[in-house]
């Protein structure tokens, strides 16, 4: 058994550490936030102070934090991984990040003498609980046949998707898509229900037809039709519509820098764009239904 440190116990962190102790592996968990980190503590993992501590003896260190400015902060700044991890740690950020900073990730810890890999990761919440989480890894072969044990308690699939950023490649791609499909959903839930449907039946009868998705199926953002759902619970997440709207701007960032043109993205760029203005940043993404219905129930 491995004993892991771990760096950000936020909505994905805390239950992906549960599972990682419930397979017998010690994590030291650290987050910014005190009480994220008494959280994690019900979930078997040992509360520390500092990425110092965090980090001590450690055989692998995941961190899974919002974004890359955090990611690159956490490993690079004063007292961060780099400085205090022994060189022997394998390195593995599970964060959705841009393509920027998930490649100054492996250049700074390759240069320190590390071993690294991007590792981000789909499924939400509930996957994340589940243990049922898809992993997409970016790095060498080695890297990742020496990873894939420890991830797998977390995980449902493991792919080695390419090597450095890849990971972050496949998972960006995914959650554009993604964004696409929930802005047809919230728009369909809005519409169903003005048709005079009722939405467990609509939700229903989509599940088992060609609009299906895994939003509806997931997120369905009317209460009380899907037990998953943000809506069951007040909007709160769940994925964060602040973390939605980052991970479409670097689909959109991307691609510009590979000349491909997004109309579909874009449309839900601005969606997120607008809950954001409306101070709604926190609330979960499926709250995208606010905008179609401003009274929608959550
Ligand atoms: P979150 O905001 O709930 O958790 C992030 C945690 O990182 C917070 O607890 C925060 O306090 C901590 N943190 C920030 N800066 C830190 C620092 N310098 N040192 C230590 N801790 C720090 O976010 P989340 O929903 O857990 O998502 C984490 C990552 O996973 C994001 O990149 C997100 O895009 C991705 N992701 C989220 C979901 C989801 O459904 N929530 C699904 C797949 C991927």
């Amino acid at each position: 058994m491995a004993t892991i440190g771990w760096i950000g116990l936020g909505n994905m962190g805390r239950p992906m550490t549960k599972n990682l102790v419930a397979a017998g592996h010690t994590v030291n968990g650290y987050d910014v936030v005190p009480e994220a980190v008494e959280a994690a503590k019900e979930g078997g993992v040992n509360a520390v102070g500092s990425i110092a501590e965090a980090v001590a003896g450690a055989d692998i260190v995941f961190t899974m934090l919002p974004k890359g400015e955090h990611a690159r902060a956490v490993h690079m700044d004063p007292g961060g991984v780099l400085e205090h991890a022994d060189a022997s740690t394998l390195l593995i950020d599970s964060s959705t990040i841009d393509f920027d900073s998930a490649r100054a990730l492996h250049k700074a810890a390759r240069e320190a003498g590390f071993r690294f890999l991007d590792a981000p990761v789909s499924g939400g919440v509930t996957g994340a609980a589940a243990g049922t989480l898809t992993f997409m890894v970016g790095g060498s072969d080695e890297d990742f046949e020496r990873a894939k044990p420890v991830i797998e308690p977390m995980a449902g699939n493991i792919f080695h998707a390419g090597g450095e950023a890849a990971g972050q490649a496949a998972k960006i791609v995914n959650n554009m898509q993604l964004a696409i499909s929930l802005q047809g959903v919230v728009e369909g839930a809005v519409l169903a229900q003005r048709f005079g449907l009722e939405p467990k039946t609509f939700f229903d009868i989509a599940k088992v037809s060609s609009g299906d998705s895994w939003p509806l199926r997931t997120w369905y953002p009317v209460p009380g039709v899907v037990d998953t759902a943000a809506s069951n619970n007040g909007f709160q997440p769940g994925f964060s519509t602040m973390l939605m709207h980052k991970d479409v701007g670097l689909a959109i960032e991307g691609a510009k820098t590979k000349g491909v043109d997004l109309p579909a993205a874009s449309l839900v760029y601005e969606q997120l764009q607008k809950l954001i203005d409306e101070d709604l940043a926190g609330l979960d993404t499926t709250a995208l239904i606010k905008n179609i219905d401003p009274e929608a129930e959550g």
